[in-house]
């Protein structure tokens, strides 16, 4: 799921937005101001295609920090590192959960899908 990171280029908000549809992207509005001329930061959609990096340096039986903890991309880190090595397939409908989770952790619980 491709999620990417924009500044508005009035206000200077940077934000994170999960694109699930090409329009989704052209009717994109900065979420503080409205302003619809954004800048795409390409740069953090490298970062974040590295997740499996993350989860192949993941180990789930070391102890963790605070600073892990505060990292939301880390969030369904462990639960996806213990399911691929029992060799479960959580599907597509865990990724789009996952991604919603750590981008607007809010909003999951209004979700009733
Ligand atoms: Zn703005």
């Amino acid at each position: 799921m491709p999620l990417y990171e924009y500044r508005c280029q009035l206000c200077g908000r940077e934000f994170q937005y999960l694109v699930l549809k090409k329009e989704d992207e052209e009717n994109l509005r900065c979420p503080g101001c409205k302003e619809t001329d954004l800048k795409k930061l390409v740069s953090r959609v490298a970062y974040h295609v590295s997740e499996q990096d993350r989860l192949s340096a993941y180990d789930p039986n070391s102890p963790k920090d605070d600073a892990f903890y505060k990292d939301t991309r880390n969030i369904g880190l462990h639960a996806k590192k213990r399911t691929q090595q029992m060799g479960f397939d959580l599907g597509s409908g865990f990724e789009t959960k996952l991604e919603r989770l750590r981008t607007d952790p809010g909003k999951v619980f209004d979700d009733t899908d």
